[in-house]
């Protein structure tokens, strides 16, 4: 339905949905990360969330954010879940931090500790995503409009 004029309804049980700001919690492996403040339509009777696929994508960079830089112990499940919030094969990754794609797949699959540098430089990677993502948040002066 295209059409936003008519309110939305629950694909779940129909019930008319309302737009706010709600939490949204979000599992990044053995972990529940609680994001506060999400903007979408939820439904009040059934607690369904309709997220559409950027406010999907903005809540995956953020949540794994919240888990590389809260746990010390990283499940690998939440390794993997990072590296694909931002789309990247373990080769393309490990590319950008100056690592071999070896070391990336020894970190994820628990041969080797990744050490808590790596955890950072994957958040410090998806905070750039997030804001690449929601476009410059200080905005800009427009050029002057000749009179
Ligand atoms: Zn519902």
């Amino acid at each position: 339905m295209l059409n936003r004029e008519i309110d939305m309804e629950c694909p779940e049980c129909e019930a008319e949905m309302f737009l706010g700001n709600y939490p949204v919690e979000v599992r990044v492996g053995r972990h529940i990360v609680e994001c506060p403040n999400i903007p979408h339509e939820r439904c009040p009777n059934c607690a369904y969330n309709a997220l559409d696929a950027s406010t999907a994508e903005l809540l995956e960079l953020r949540s794994a954010q919240v888990v590389m830089h809260e746990v010390s112990e990283l499940d690998l499940a939440a390794l993997k879940f990072a590296r694909k919030a931002l789309g990247l094969t373990q080769t393309e990754l490990a590319k950008k931090l100056s690592l071999t794609q070896e070391t990336i797949s020894r970190y994820e699959t628990a041969a080797l500790q990744a050490p808590a540098e790596y955890r950072l430089a994957i958040a410090g990677l998806l905070a750039h995503e997030e804001q690449v993502l929601q476009g410059t948040p200080l905005g800009h002066v427009r050029p002057e409009v000749p009179a």
